[in-house]
């Protein structure tokens, strides 16, 4: 019944709307200094500089939404990979790595100015063993007379260079309209279908909490060597274990494995690593180590996977080494600093151990089923009903916005459309997913609710 003086085509454009799939995936690659950060602050529309100071500082996040000509997909910066760090043509090579494993176009950016070095000409060859399609960036084309710096880029043979000025927005215009001819609509299925391959696992923490114990505990001798990204690494990159009579695919163990324990600019790696690893996963099992206290870094970790829309378990390594105090102080900082993920299942595991090894794949079980639960669209509005008539919104300027009608618009996470006749407050909204949390379940993932309001 709430349904009435509702315009069909209006839902559809809506669930449209919310309904998006995740986003395709667009890097930004080249060596440092040619202007990476300025194009993608440029492409983001944001005006702030965020063009780093100083080498390999830790920043939040490598990822950003963008849109253009009414297109929108992710922007991955790869700018704040420094040469100091891993030596110039390790680490232009390690960003060509992480786009060819995650994006699905990359821009390539040269300075015009400077002309293709040697490095530029041997992230040509990885980027074109990838296969991935590639928009050729001449940056620093401020004026007329760059036009032929650019041009004598055709030498690489990406095809056709486009004259760019990141810094003054000269032909970022053009380029970007080709590299939406680039994108696909929705990221290729690059990483299997949940019918088709294993379930997709990362293994994500902060340096040190025991994701390479945990990976060894956890694969035994079981494991097996599945992917191979020739002349990048010779490290295998996603491995095929498998757990309680599942095989399940652990994304970017390369990356676990690795042990290399850089000095600066070692959190800005990782954290690039991690967010490429959330990309491909399904699941994401943040490891917490139980004996610290829970840090900002765990929380960013946290975010990331959570913002990615990912299922999330989380498992607090180390049990082996509490005492009844630690234990005390961990149960109030969960409390505190882990609210944004109350949701999440928990297990509480020792690598060391082999404590509650078992316990991990009915909590990650679990997760998933939450990802992917759907609620039918009738059981949805009884329930809706009944918070309206229980605990309708407060009233505001003489006002009472009601939720009208709502509907699922997807799953992997669950994604709502509420129809409602005016604004919501942000304390209702919070107050509504924690009645669907508690009605229909949502354990380990986050879920979405978008709003409509009906003039
Ligand atoms: P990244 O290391 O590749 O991310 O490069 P940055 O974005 O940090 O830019 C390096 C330097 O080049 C900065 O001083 C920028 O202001 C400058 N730069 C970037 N794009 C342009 C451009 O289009 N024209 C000019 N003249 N300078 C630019
Ligand atoms: P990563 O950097 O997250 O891969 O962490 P590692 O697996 O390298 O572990 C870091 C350190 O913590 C190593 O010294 C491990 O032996 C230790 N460690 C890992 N898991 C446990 C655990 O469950 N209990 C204890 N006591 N130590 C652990």
């Amino acid at each position: 019944a709430a349904q009435e003086g509702f315009d069909p085509e209006e839902i559809e454009g809506a669930l449209g709307e919310a309904g998006h799939g995740p986003l395709p995936v667009l890097a930004v690659v080249g060596r440092p200094n040619v202007g990476k950060s300025t194009l993608v602050n440029r492409i983001i529309g944001r005006r702030e500089a965020v063009v780093q100071d100083k080498p390999g500082v830790t920043r939040d996040r490598v990822s950003y939404e963008a849109e253009w000509a009414g297109r929108r997909f992710k922007v991955v910066d790869t700018g704040g990979w420094e040469q100091d760090v891993l030596g110039l043509d390790a680490s232009v090579a390690a960003q060509a790595e992480y786009a060819i494993e995650t994006a699905d176009a990359v821009v390539f950016v040269v300075d015009s100015t400077v002309g293709a070095t040697d490095t530029d000409e041997a992230v040509v060859k990885l980027l074109r063993r990838a296969g991935k399609p590639v928009v050729l960036c001449a940056n620093k084309v401020d004026g007329q007379s760059g036009e032929a710096d650019a041009a004598a880029l055709w030498s690489l043979g990406l095809g056709e260079p486009h004259p760019v000025s990141s810094l003054h927005g000269r032909g970022t215009g053009d380029m970007l309209d080709a590299v939406l001819e680039a994108l696909p609509d929705a990221p290729a299925q690059k990483f299997g279908t949940a019918l088709g391959g294993p379930r997709r696992i990362a293994l994500i923490g902060r340096p040190n909490v025991g994701k390479s114990s945990l990976l060894n505990k956890v694969a035994g001798e079981d494991r097996v060597v599945v992917n191979e990204l020739a002349g990048t690494t010779r490290d295998p990159v996603d491995e095929l274990i498998n757990l309680g009579g599942v095989t399940w695919k652990f994304i970017d163990t390369a990356g676990i494995r690795r042990r290399v324990h850089l000095q600066e600019g070692a959190d800005y790696y990782a954290s690039l690593r991690t967010a490429a690893a959330v990309e491909k996963a399904e699941v994401a099992v943040v490891l917490i180590d139980s004996s610290e206290s829970i840090s900002v870094q765990d929380q960013r970790i946290i975010t990331m996977a959570v913002e990615a829309g990912r299922a999330i378990v989380v498992a607090f390594n180390k049990w082996d080494t509490l005492d009844e105090e630690r234990r005390y102080y961990l149960e109030r900082e969960i409390e505190t600093e882990l609210a944004q993920i109350a949701w999440a299942p928990r297990v509480n595991v020792s690598a060391v151990t082999g404590r509650h090894m078992e316990k991990l794949v009915p909590a990650i079980e679990t997760a998933l089923e939450g990802w992917e639960t759907r609620v039918p669209t009738g059981r949805l509005n009884a329930f809706l009903g009944e918070i309206v008539a229980s605990n309708p919104h407060p009233i505001r300027g003489g006002k009472q916005p009601r939720i009208l009608f709502g509907t699922q618009a997807g799953t992997k996470p669950p994604r709502f459309v509420l129809f409602a006749s005016g604004f919501l407050e942000h304390g209702y909204r919070r107050f509504v997913e924690r009645r669907l949390r508690e009605e229909f379940g949502f354990e380990g993932t986050p879920i979405h609710i978008s709003v409509r309001v009906r003039e």
